[in-house]
């Protein structure tokens, strides 16, 4: 009878602590999800609270929302507790109305108001806004805080500010600030890039591990955050910027943060720049870069397969980025309090464990 007991004791006590998983873990879980050629990355702090940085595209069946939703659940998260939306583009707010169908979103988070004029933008905007208003939203500007139990969120730039004065263990001279080139009005017009240079950007810590997502925040911005002081300090994590377009992550930027694992959430014909490649290859830190897609035009440039979550697009010709509605893998952190963190690719479960930084 007493062994019964006790048997039945350590069943129940085995059963709570499952329970207890589902709220409370000793990592930062970060999931880079793919909606193709957008953004959207998911961050559960280890008490189960939960941000998620923008929400995709919108249309297509809904699938950035539902891709979103999966990621949550594999999380053991059942609500956003903190929305970023980095600025008013479709590929970063659009997917937000779909979103908040599938999973509760409790605070809004962003630059404030549009800048773009076109009649598009204006109407999703005003949408945005109708949405907007029934939650709590704030206008966040550099140097605030997003309170996340166990996390260091610090907001680094947004509406074409940044920070001021450097980060708790910033503020080292950038020698990579020598001989930096602002892009010219040619380039500048080409990408339309008055909303991405708003981009709200953040610092995330957890213990010793450190990473900045910065949506699409431009390659001229960059420099009054990097130069001629680095405000950010060293990153083990670099969510690389804007997909990994041309028109940002500058090596005043990746060279100052010295990441040791970049993650790249480009489309197969959007993002994943060469230059972008070339710029991070002479990153003497950088250990590895993961991509949420093969990207079509740069051929050899693209890492080895095992690390690109989704191949599909390696054939199709006269393919667009935002079609595909099958399945899709995201690429996925698991970052420990000591620095020390894992990355695996949903696709193939293939996974690195990077130890914490000397
Ligand atoms: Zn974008
Ligand atoms: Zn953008």
């Amino acid at each position: 009878m007493r062994v019964i007991f006790i048997s039945l004791l350590s069943v129940l006590t085995l059963l709570m602590s499952l329970a207890a998983q589902d709220r409370s873990s000793e990592t930062l879980d970060i999931y880079v999800i793919d909606v193709e050629g957008g953004e959207a990355t998911l961050f559960v702090s280890p008490s189960g609270e939960s941000m998620l940085v923008d929400t995709g595209w919108p249309g297509f069946d809904n699938r950035d929302a539902k891709r979103i939703a999966a990621a949550a659940a594999a999380a053991n998260v059942s609500q956003i507790d903190h929305l970023i939306v980095t600025h008013f583009h479709t590929d970063h707010m659009g997917g937000v109305h779909q979103l908040v169908e599938q999973l509760p979103v409790i605070n809004f988070l962003d630059h404030g108001i549009t800048v773009d004029q076109g009649e598009r933008q204006r109407t999703a905007f005003e949408r945005y806004v109708r949405l907007r208003n029934r939650h709590t939203h704030r206008v966040v500007k550099p140097g605030d805080q997003v309170a996340i139990n166990g996390l260091d969120v610090r907001i680094i730039a947004s509406n074409g500010e940044v920070l001021t004065s450097p980060l708790p263990q910033a503020g080292q001279m950038n020698p990579a600030c020598e001989g930096f080139k602002f892009h010219g009005e040619n380039i500048l017009s080409r990408y339309g890039d008055a909303e991405d240079q708003r981009s709200v950007s953040a610092f995330v810590g957890f213990g010793q591990f450190r990473t900045v997502i910065m949506g699409d925040l431009t390659w001229n911005k960059e420099f009054p955050l990097m130069c001629p002081d680095n405000k950010i300090g060293l990153v083990d994590l670099y969510l690389i910027s804007h997909h990994g377009s041309d028109t940002s992550g500058s090596a005043a930027l990746v060279q100052a943060i010295t990441p040791r694992v970049g993650v790249m959430n480009n489309g197969p014909r959007k993002g994943g720049g060469l230059q972008t490649f070339e710029i991070l290859a002479g990153v003497q830190s950088l250990e590895d870069i993961w991509q949420n897609h093969y990207a079509v035009p740069v051929g050899e440039a693209n890492m080895d397969e095992r690390f690109i979550a989704n191949l599909q697009d390696f054939a199709p010709e006269g393919d667009t980025s935002t079609i595909h509605l099958g399945s899709s893998y995201w690429t996925h952190v698991s970052a420990k309090r000591d620095g020390s963190f894992t990355v695996t690719n949903s696709r193939n479960g293939f996974s690195r464990e990077y130890g914490p930084r000397n």
